[in-house]
Parts: structure tokens; sequence; C-alpha cells
């Protein structure tokens, strides 16, 4: 296989299916970590072909979803000082904080937001409005933070002072952690995200398998690739040997990316992050060091978090914590729509609400 044709080829797909359908000889669980596992298992309609007993719930892996609405009211805070240019990736663009408020709705009430393809655009605006702060939303897992780190290194070497950025970054794994030590979470395998393990390497959930006794596999996002990672998964709950697996071998390596960890360690440090629907997880996000304080938002404009309210009625924080689907939630396909969507769940392209309106069962 070399061409994502052929990881997306019936042909091909049919007997991974039958070996999956021989590897699970008794009912599991697992959790697809990852936004794009969520979207891609959707999209190829793999869900109605799983065997019977095989059962998959998503995980806190979207990062727009799991953006806290304390955030995006901070960030809608700042769009609305003068002199301040919000630049943001478009996914966050209609994300809602407290009473339902989005950056869509400041931008329409005269706040200036611009949709960047990437951060480094950010430096592009920098020039463009030398008298305006350009503020960076820094939204993303290791796989976005080495871009983001790359763009505020630029602008210190090239001595940009009008931009800073607001970093919500997170990281892995202690969310899973997080989620692993709450009791009420039953599952029995882990299909660990493909992004992140590129920049983080496989071996970073080995604390996973020592502590919980769980089942994990690096799955790549075609849907050969994911087959192939829960036939490894099945194999291990069905032989009662959890351990890591490397099921994308041709991305992800065993070890960190080592240039990508070094320059993301120059620019931030660990810190405490809120996670939408987890609240507080000790040291799971990155803050900007000291050093590069100047291209911090929160220090610059000295931004201080508030307590937001998530909006009504809303079961994103038990989805988002894979003990609900969105069809438990009564607001799901009525009021809560792609087009009107009520929480971020719904908003983003990778949002297991919006899989599940947009694809179904
Ligand atoms: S359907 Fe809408 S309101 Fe319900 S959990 Fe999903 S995003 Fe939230």
């Amino acid at each position: 296989m070399k061409y994502l044709d052929e990881f997306r080829d019936k042909t091909l797909a049919e007997p991974l299916l039958a070996e999956l359908q021989r590897a699970v000889t008794k009912p599991f669980r697992v959790m697809e970590v990852c936004g794009t596992h969520t979207m891609s298992i959707f999209r190829s309609g793999m869900r109605s072909l799983l065997p019977e007993g095989l059962d998959l719930v998503s995980g806190p892996g979207c990062p727009v979803c799991v953006t806290s609405a304390s955030h995006i009211d901070a960030i809608i805070a700042m769009a609305q000082m003068e002199n301040t240019r919000i630049a943001l990736f478009g996914d966050l663009f209609r994300v809602p904080g407290s009473e339902n408020r989005s950056l869509a709705n400041a931008s329409s009430q005269g706040a200036h937001v611009d949709i960047v393809y990437s951060a480094m655009d950010s430096l592009e605006l920098a020039r463009k409005y030398p008298d305006d702060l350009i503020i960076f939303l820094g939204v993303g897992f290791e796989t976005t933070t080495p871009g983001i780190a790359a763009t505020i290194m630029a602008a210190h070497n090239q001595q940009i002072d009008n931009f800073a950025v607001f970093s919500t970054h997170k990281v892995m794994p202690p969310p899973l952690i997080a989620l692993l030590d709450d009791p009420e979470l039953q599952i029995d395998g882990l299909l660990c995200p493909g992004h992140v393990s590129a920049i983080i390497g496989a071996s970073a959930f080995q604390p996973l398998v020592d502590k919980y006794n769980l089942s994990c596999v690096v799955g790549g996002f075609e849907p050969s690739d994911i087959l192939q990672a829960l036939i490894l998964l099945a194999r291990q709950i069905a032989k009662g040997e959890p351990k890591i697996e490397n099921a994308y071998t041709r991305v992800v390596s065993w070890e960190s990316n080592a240039r990508a960890t070094k320059m993301v360690e120059e620019i931030f440090e660990p810190a405490d992050m809120e996670w939408r629907g987890l609240g507080m997880i000790p040291a799971s996000g990155l803050t900007i060091r000291d050093k590069y304080a100047h291209f911090d938002v929160t220090k610059r404009l000295d931004i201080k978090l508030k307590p937001a309210k998530e909006p009504k009625g809303c079961r994103c924080g038990e989805i988002l914590k894979g003990k609900e689907q969105p069809t438990a939630c009564p607001l799901f396909g009525k009021r809560c729509t792609p087009a009107n969507p009520i929480g971020p769940c719904m908003v983003s392209s990778e949002g297991t609400c919006a899989a599940f309106y947009k694809y179904g069962e």
C-alpha cells in the first residue's frame, strides 16, 4: 500500500473486516482519542460493519471541542479591545463561549477577526496592520504546537513587536490519565492518535499500559489503517496481554520527533490547563516561557480567565469523557444542528455530534 486511495479501497478493507470478525472473541470497548479518527470512522460507514461486541466511543481529542468556554470568552473580550485583531483557524470562529456568544458574533459587531491557514500568516497581518496587536488563538495538540513555536521564534528573530499568542495548547496523555482515573469510564483499549504520536512517539502511551493495563494501538486515519489497528487491539484484548503497538509505522516512530520537541521546549513549558467538559487538568497544557513573555498575550494584556457558563442543556462534557453518545442529548438534531450549533461538538468538523449528525450510525 503506497497511496491514499489504496487505504480507502473496499476490496482491501474486506479481508481486514473479515480478520477483525475473527479477532473479536469477546465484547470490548475502545476509545478513539482523535477527532480525525472519529470523522474517518463515520465518513467511511465503518461503524455499521463492525463485529457485534466491538463498541467504539469518542474521546477528548477534538481540539476545538475541548477548548473551554472561559478561553472563548477571554478571546472575545480581547477582540473587543481597542487596536486588536484576532487571527485564528476557521473552525474556531463559531465555537460558543458563555451565553452562546462566539467570535462570529463579535466579528459581526465590528471586532477584527481574521481566519488564517497557518500561524505564520499572522506575521503578515502584523506587518499589514502595524498599529494593531495581532493575537493568534493557539489551539491544538502536539501536532499543531511546533508550527506555533516556529512562528513565535520567527517573530522574535524578526523583531515583530505587534504579535502575541493566546496559548490554550494541550498535550497528551494527561487528559487520558484523568479520564482513566474515573472508575465510571469502562474501556478496554485505546486507538491512540496518529498525528500526535508522530510528534510524541508511540512510547508516550506506555504509562497507560503500565498503570491501567490498557491495550494501546497507534493508528492512521484511512479506513484500512483503522481496521488494522482494531485487529491488533482485538487480539491483545482476547489474549489479555495489553501493550503498545504501532499500526501507523509509515508516519509514527517509537521515540518522539526530536527536532519538533526541541523547538516546542524552547518556547513553551508545561502548565495546568482547563478543558471543556474535563475541567482543570495538571500539566495538560503549554504556556509561553518567560524568555518569550512578550509574545504571551495573557502577560502582555494581563488577561485573567473568568468562570464561564456552558450552553444550557449541552452534553458535550459527557460526550468528550466517552460517557454518552450525542443521541443522548435532548438538543441533538432539534435545536442543535451544524447550521445552528449549540455546543462545540457540533461546531467542529471533527466533533462527535457533527459526525453523528452528518453520517448517522
Ligand atoms: S448535540 Fe449540540 S447541544 Fe447536544 S451535546 Fe452535541 S453539541 Fe452539545
